[in-house]
């Protein structure tokens, strides 16, 4: 795994003339990981150099994240770009409006799941239960660590009678739980449909994807962009992610931000 400001000089020759769909999850990503998720807002300066890359005729611009859409939409605040929330289970941009077909019976399992979780683990100070429509995220960050073994046994119990209809999956990310409609659709699968859209209309070769992302969901679209464009890991280089390159942080994910900026003026 390559650091890839370094690999700069290098890598941007090849961007000469290129479109740059930019593919970027939020937490982590475009805003450091923070003990409770409201918490995560977008700081300014990433939001003027999101409005920028916006302007630049050179980027298109989508931020996909395991947020609800609202949040994410809320959380960021900028007109224009594209959105995917739910790990794209619900997109939303100019002239994109999309929402996956879940099972009639997702909510009721929802419901099901949440009321367990409330019995098993009444009161757990920390634990955060998150309701996202198309999507239920346990958050465990805050939770005691002596407690942690018995979130995630009790979590296993409420979820286990509702894994086998097919209905449902579970996603471990960092510090949550994320029970998701067992459809098969993922970030990688997002991002390939998107980009494929952009190159429809702009011609297969002159579109190049840039996809930046720090968790175990940001893997598969890594793993889709295999060969196709530059796939980023935020973190310290790692030999587990399937990126190609990595940022160490979320400051330096701004510094390469500016370094895309800056193709426009050359
Ligand atoms: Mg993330």
């Amino acid at each position: 795994m390559k650091h890839i400001i370094r690999e700069w000089d290098r890598l941007k020759k090849a961007l000469v003339n290129k479109q740059i769909a930019l593919f970027l999850d939020y937490d982590g990503t475009l805003t450091p990981i923070v003990e409770v998720p409201q918490k995560a807002v977008t700081p300014a300066e990433i939001k003027e150099l999101l409005k920028k890359l916006l302007k630049s005729r050179r980027c298109k611009v989508a931020i996909i994240s395991g947020r609800a859409l609202g949040d994410l939409q809320a959380m960021v605040g900028i007109k224009g770009l594209i959105y995917a929330g739910n790990h794209g289970l619900e997109i939303e941009g100019p002239d994109i409006k999309y929402k996956s077909w879940v099972s009639p019976k997702l909510k009721p399992i929802f419901d099901g799941i949440k009321r367990e979780l409330e019995r098993r683990l009444p009161g757990t100070k920390g634990l955060l239960l998150e309701d996202k429509g198309l999507s239920l995220s346990l958050h465990y960050r805050l939770v005691d660590k002596r407690q942690i073994p018995l979130v995630k046994e009790s979590f296993g119990q409420a979820v286990r009678p509702s894994l086998n209809n097919r209905i449902i999956k579970v996603i471990a990310g960092k510090k949550v739980f994320d029970i998701r409609p067992a459809v098969e659709w993922d970030k990688g699968k997002v991002v390939l449909w998107l980009l494929a859209r952009e190159r429809f209309s702009r011609g297969d070769k002159n579109v190049v994807p840039v996809y930046i992302g720090d968790d175990v969901t940001d893997e598969d679209a890594f793993k889709a962009l295999k060969n196709k464009g530059l796939s980023i890991f935020v973190g310290s280089a790692s030999a587990q992610s399937r990126a190609k390159y990595y940022l160490k942080d979320t400051a330096e994910v701004v510094e390469f931000l500016k370094k895309i900026l800056e193709l426009e003026s050359g």
